[in-house]
């Protein structure tokens, strides 16, 4: 994605792009998109839409990706702010960049603004910044973007997206009704959505007749979504350094690939 300024061109993408995951993409087209496209019915039948939806989850399990998807197929205008923009020694005004984001999201509604890792923009510890009074600063974010959440009337097409691997750094202010008021837990893929997320990572690659994807969904528990995105172009990577002019890729390929490109998950992290 191309940065301007606070606004990001998203890459076009689809729900096709992200594999299984069926019910967390159900919510969260009835969040997003109803409330975009159906509005006034939505107004009719007397249903507020979410002000914010928070996605929690493992890192690598698709929560950015999913947000892209929200972004393309609504056509809202796209912002985005992480901490790193933020605490950034080169912004003198944190809270700044929380207010014009705002103003730009209202003046170019409907849109969406996006708070990636938004523990490092308003976690309970400091994760930028660093240094004597960085705590307040956090402080004063955290204040500035509730006020800003609050501000927005209910008929203005703003949504706000916030994702995270950590919602246990948020503050609860965050949780209020009228703004995170839609929490969507983004799981770890199951034995089904990691064979489809393997289906969307093989389209661009030739596969030899004898692979197996459900064998291999079989064996990759504990692997996120990027871990299996990995595990493919591992794969294709030793069919090419086995034969330079291997014209697929094949199950003992898969199988090799699984003894270089492990899990990112523990049972721990699954808790
Ligand atoms: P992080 O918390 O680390 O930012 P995330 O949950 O936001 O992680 P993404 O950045 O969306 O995860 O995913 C990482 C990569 O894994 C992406 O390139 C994406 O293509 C791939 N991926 C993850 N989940 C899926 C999925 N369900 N289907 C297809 N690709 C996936």
């Amino acid at each position: 994605s191309i940065q301007r300024g606070f606004e990001t061109m998203v890459e076009k993408k689809t729900w096709d792009d992200i594999g299984g995951l069926e019910p967390v993409k159900q919510k969260l087209k009835q969040a997003t998109e109803w409330p975009m496209l159906y509005g006034e019915t939505f107004k009719r039948l007397g249903l507020k839409p979410p002000r914010g939806v928070l996605l929690f989850g493992p890192p690598g399990c698709s929560k950015t990706t999913l947000v892209k998807v929200i972004a393309s197929v609504s056509g809202a205008t796209f912002l985005s702010i992480n901490g790193a923009q933020i605490y950034s020694p080169f912004v003198g005004d944190s809270e700044k960049i929380i207010r014009t984001t705002f103003q730009k999201a209202r003046s170019a509604a409907p849109s969406i603004i996006f708070l990636d890792e938004i523990e490092a923009i308003v976690g309970k510890r400091n994760l930028g910044g660093g240094g004597s009074g960085s705590d307040s600063v956090q402080e004063r974010v955290l204040s500035t973007l509730l006020n800003e959440m609050d501000g927005v009337e209910a008929a203005a097409s703003v949504l706000i997206i916030g994702a995270t691997n950590r919602p246990d750094m948020l503050d609860a202010a965050l949780m209020r009704p009228g703004r995170f008021d839609k929490i969507i837990y983004v799981p770890p893929p199951d034995f089904v959505s990691r064979q489809q997320i393997m289906k969307v990572h093989t389209k661009n690659i030739p596969l030899a007749e004898d692979v197996d994807l459900e064998e291999i969904a079989d064996q990759t528990n504990l692997y996120t979504g990027a871990d299996l995105q990995n595990l493919c172009r591992e794969a294709a990577i030793i069919a090419l350094r086995q034969d330079k002019s291997a014209t697929n890729v094949s199950q003992a390929n898969f199988e090799a690939a699984l003894k270089v490109a492990k899990p990112s998950l523990t049972f721990k992290t699954l808790k």
